[in-house]
């Protein structure tokens, strides 16, 4: 067979993982997975309960444009509901916006490190890519505006941004934005945005009016507990969401998940909750870094990139043998690096008194 080129240099994606995968390898019984920022409280149940009355539908294709899930959701943000996509996933936006704008002969700007998707879909599109360091763990704007050229057509920031943690500021993303030409895209990602409590970060929906070359993503994936669902979603202008109609699958959301969808944006105490827990959780992991003397990025997200200065991938394996999961800095473009996500109190105590003790073994 003869596939195309340049799909064999985009990267396979390497997901956090699995738990069955690591008590089989092992032997172990109990075993903790922070690596894939999910949800330790689960999701509403709610959701469960909406997902249940949905049983006697399976035989049925789903509503291809999520029509309840729109109108609820326009509602609770304030836009009209032709400002919407889903996706199956946030992922598969990320797609969609590959596969309408890049193509050969076209470059894209985005940060690294950063979301891994942004990059592979844009080598599978044969887009060249223009990727611009952090500062200090944050998105340098002025970098990326600066290297935006006539054949740029989209520009990635991930705020916050994954894996780092780290956001930029309402200030900050306004200076960029009234540098970037009105006909290249800028993708907000803020697949952690319910996670965040800075007062600084900018709530971008009041800016699609002044930029109909805005789309902002977020997901049910995370804060909302549903990632083995499947459903994300973009907020943009009626013109930039019509264009990306035309590259969507028929039925890329299920029914189980826009029902889940819905009944989950009803129940935002739910959400509240997980926020605060989370932030509790934040705090456990720095009080204990800062007495260690460790340095950490500031996370307004539900997990925290931290710097052991020890081989990633050693440090990885050596929680691994005791039934923890978390991301090798490595693999992110962070070595000597862990992402850990926030779990549960005892979850939390756990991963600190295994790193604890691979600290003092290594001697620090
Ligand atoms: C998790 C994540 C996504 C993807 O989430 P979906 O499950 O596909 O909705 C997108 N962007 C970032 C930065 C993420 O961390």
């Amino acid at each position: 067979m003869r596939p195309k080129q340049r799909i064999l240099s985009a990267p396979v994606y390497q997901p956090g993982k699995p738990i069955d995968d690591v008590k089989r390898e092992f032997g172990l019984t109990e075993v903790i997975k922070l690596a894939s920022n999910e949800n330790p409280l689960g999701c509403s149940p709610k959701a469960k309960e909406a997902i249940r009355a949905q049983l006697d539908s399976l035989a049925l294709y789903p509503d291809g444009a999520s029509l309840q899930l729109r109108w609820d959701l326009a509602d609770f943000l304030g836009v009209k509901p032709e400002q919407l996509i889903f996706g199956n996933g946030s992922d598969e936006i990320i797609l969609m916006i590959s596969r309408a704008y890049l193509e050969v002969g076209t470059n894209t700007v985005m940060a690294t490190p950063s979301f891994s998707q942004y990059r592979s879909n844009a080598m599978v599109e044969g887009a060249e890519l223009i990727e611009i360091p952090l500062k200090d763990g944050v998105h340098d704007l002025e970098a990326m505006a600066a290297a935006i050229n006539d054949q740029t057509r989209v520009v990635w920031v991930c705020n916050p941004n994954n894996p780092s943690g780290t956001i930029v500021t309402a200030e900050q993303l306004s200076s960029f934005l009234k540098k970037v030409p009105q006909d290249v895209l800028v993708v907000m990602d803020e697949a952690y945005y319910e996670y965040v409590v800075d007062e600084e970060y900018p709530q971008t929906i009041p800016l699609l009016a002044q930029y109909p070359n805005l789309i902002i993503l977020r997901t049910f994936s995370k804060i909302y507990g549903l990632a083995s669902l499947r459903v994300g979603y973009g907020i943009a202008s009626e013109e930039l969401i019509s264009q990306l109609d035309h590259v969507r699958e028929p039925f890329n959301t299920g029914s189980l998940g826009q029902a889940a969808a819905r009944a989950a944006l009803q129940d935002q105490d739910f959400v509240k909750a997980c926020c605060q827990q989370n932030r509790e959780g934040i705090k456990q992991f720095t009080d204990r870094f800062d007495e260690w003397g460790l340095s950490y990025y500031p996370s307004q997200t539900n997990f925290i990139l931290v710097n052991l200065n020890l081989d990633s991938d050693e440090v990885f394996g050596k929680l691994l043998q005791q039934g923890i999961i978390v991301r090798s800095g490595r693999a992110l473009g962070f070595p000597g690096y862990q992402r850990i996500t926030v779990g549960t109190r005892e979850q939390n105590e756990k991963v600190l008194q295994a790193l604890s003790n691979i600290l003092v073994g290594a001697g620090k």
